[in-house]
């Protein structure tokens, strides 16, 4: 996340009649539009001017493109948006401008001889090719193109337009531009600052990075989108890769905009960080297998899909080989294969294709009713009125503790958001639409309904316990919520991760960091002597007072047709889960090896 005075340096480089005063001259505009001070150094005028004498040399060229950069930097550390176009040929000077000024951004507008030649009005093309003009790149000098520009530009296919919002999405998602509001089917933001005054104010948290990155593209540029993507080599997606999608695409991943590359990945893996400084804790990555990685190309498109339909369209920056049993380790923090998310990830393939996405639909999914984008829960609490969101994350049924839990945050702040993962969980996890119903129930009888919000977290469960809790409550700050509750264990499988490790591994961020502020609690339990629920902070009482139990046996009991004890769970739930287990036992009984969804389809609410 940059310095919020420092400005941006466009680096435009190509070959002569590429493009790149055209692209300058809209991408000043735009910036102008949206209140930026901005300064252009074109190539050639400075040449007239700052290096008047300078000749082609490599060493003349080096010397020239290290004046526009020095004066770059002075601009850009005051604020100020900075549009280079000059052919800069070599790559060297190139990265070494982009070490001095660090706010940089460098876009390659790339167009091929045959075009350029083809387009060629002042003839120089031609001449050079005919060996009348020496130093003449791309013909009679070499042009070094850059190898991770963070836009390419293919001006033989693109528009200007087209290039410039390629632009000022990086720049968005870099976070050196707010989103321009309602905009062209790319990130909305919320914060709101300089042109954007006009606009509603919201007492929600800005999205992590700054910006919401929604990917989703809006129906025109879908329909483009879906008939490139007919010509475009498929890669599958898996239940994994499908939930981050769907994440990516309404902007819950944010500042993500698509599946990462292998700067971030180290990074993300050895510090809890994007390459940028920015906290990020879970890998968003996008397998695939060696030799699909090795026809892959960076700038090449992609059409990702699954189950015969496309989703998206992924711009190639890189392919790259990840080390699965390093990552698992620092990621999950163990490397016994027998955890879920270790198995699931020393599984994948060991290659992965790196690229921003743009969406042409979201993944279908169950309950379409509650699958609200940040967007729109944002909107909602609003709407609501609410300053103060309180996030819960499960993948459990809402027991009495976890109510407790809640309630205490409510009586704090305005609103609840109860946001169960509805992803790929264990196949010993409670099925979401059990749980559905089971909110369902608990809501309609014991909450007070214009305080709490329902809604699914479309992601997978990766059980990284601590990891997993600083993704779930930066997420949730996407979705517009200032609070979060971590509980012991949060994200936990087994016994791989300490009591109080998910609470404390925030403690390594400050809070401006994390950005969403955190409600640390200890296991709750109804206990007999208090005649209340209560905490090991609260209850002074003896174990033998306190009504616990364990997933385990709430399930054996469940299977003995036991009823709960109401002080556990309310017995409207009990008896949707109770129920939802005798649906089990019998499906299995009839047809081993099926799943407990199956016979259960289009079954209605009892
Ligand atoms: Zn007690």
């Amino acid at each position: 996340m940059p310095a919020a005075k420092r400005g941006c340096t466009v680096w435009l480089t190509g070959l002569s009649g590429a493009g790149k005063s055209t692209i300058t001259e809209l991408l000043t505009a735009e910036l102008g539009q949206r209140g930026k001070k901005v300064e252009v150094l074109d190539g050639d005028e400075v040449r007239e001017n700052l290096s008047k004498g300078l000749g082609f040399s490599k060493e003349d060229r080096d010397t020239n493109i290290r004046r526009i950069g020095w004066v770059a930097d002075r601009l850009t550390r005051n604020g100020v948006f900075v549009i280079v176009a000059a052919i800069s040929p070599y790559r060297a000077v190139r990265d070494e401008v982009r070490q001095l000024i660090g706010d940089f951004i460098e876009v390659h507008v790339d167009c091929s001889l045959e075009v350029l030649t083809a387009r060629d009005v002042k003839g120089l093309y031609a001449r050079a090719l005919a060996g009348e003009l020496k130093n003449f790149t791309g013909v009679s000098d070499p042009y070094e193109a850059p190898l991770r520009p963070e836009v390419r530009v293919d001006s033989a296919r693109q528009t200007v337009a087209e290039a410039v919002a390629d632009i000022l999405a990086v720049l968005e998602a870099e976070g050196y531009l707010k989103p321009a509001l309602e905009g062209n089917g790319r990130a909305r933001g919320f914060e709101l600052e300089g042109p954007f005054q006009g606009a509603a104010p919201s007492g929600l948290p800005a999205p992590h990075g700054g910006v919401l990155t929604v990917r989703l593209a809006e129906p025109a540029r879908a329909a483009e989108l879906e008939a490139e993507a007919a010509g475009l080599p498929p890669i599958e997606l898996d239940a994994w890769a499908l939930s981050d999608l769907e994440l990516l695409a309404v902007g819950a991943l944010s500042p993500l905009t698509g599946f990462l590359g292998e700067a971030d990945l180290l990074s993300v893996r050895d510090r809890i960080r994007l390459a940028n400084g920015t906290v990020w804790s879970l890998p968003v990555i996008l397998p695939v297998e060696a030799e699909t990685a090795g026809r892959l190309q960076p700038g090449q498109r992609l059409a990702l899909g699954s189950a015969g339909r496309v989703l998206a369209v992924l711009t190639v920056t890189e392919t790259y080989a990840y080390d699965r049993a390093q990552l698992a380790a620092r990621v999950y923090g163990t490397s016994d294969p027998a955890h879920p998310g270790v198995a699931r990830l020393l599984a994948q393939p060991p290659w992965a294709v790196a690229g921003p996405v743009e969406v042409i639909r979201v993944p279908e999914g169950s309950f379409p009713e509650y699958r609200l984008t940040p967007t729109q829960t944002r909107a909602i609490f609003d709407e609501l009125g609410w300053k103060t969101v309180v996030g819960f994350q499960t993948r459990n049924p809402v027991h009495r503790a976890h109510e407790y839990l809640q309630k205490v945050a409510l009586e704090q702040v305005d609103g609840l958001l109860l946001h169960p993962l509805v992803g790929e969980t264990k196949d010993d996890d409670i099925p979401a639409r059990v749980r559905i119903r089971c909110y369902e129930a608990l809501l309609q009888h014991h909450y007070p309904p214009e305080r709490v919000v329902l809604a699914v977290f479309p992601a997978s469960m990766r059980y990284a316990g601590p990891r997993e809790a600083i993704f779930h409550a930066l997420v949730r700050k996407n979705y517009g919520c200032t609070h979060f509750i971590v509980g012991r264990d949060h994200a936990g499988v087994g016994s791989y991760y300490g009591t109080y490790e998910a609470q404390e591994v925030f403690d390594q961020f400050t809070p401006q960091e994390i950005g969403i502020q955190l409600l640390k609690f200890e296991h709750s339990f109804y206990c007999r002597a208090c005649a209340a629920m209560a905490t090991t902070r609260t209850c002074p009482h003896n174990q033998g007072q306190r009504i616990i139990l364990s997933g385990t046996r709430v399930r054996q009991m469940l299977r003995a047709g036991e009823a709960l004890p109401v002080e556990f769970t309310r017995p409207d739930v009990a008896e949707i889960l109770r129920e939802a287990e005798l649906d089990r036992v019998e499906v299995d009984h009839l047809q081993p090896g099926s799943g407990p969804q199956m016979r259960s389809q289009g079954q209605g609410k009892t």
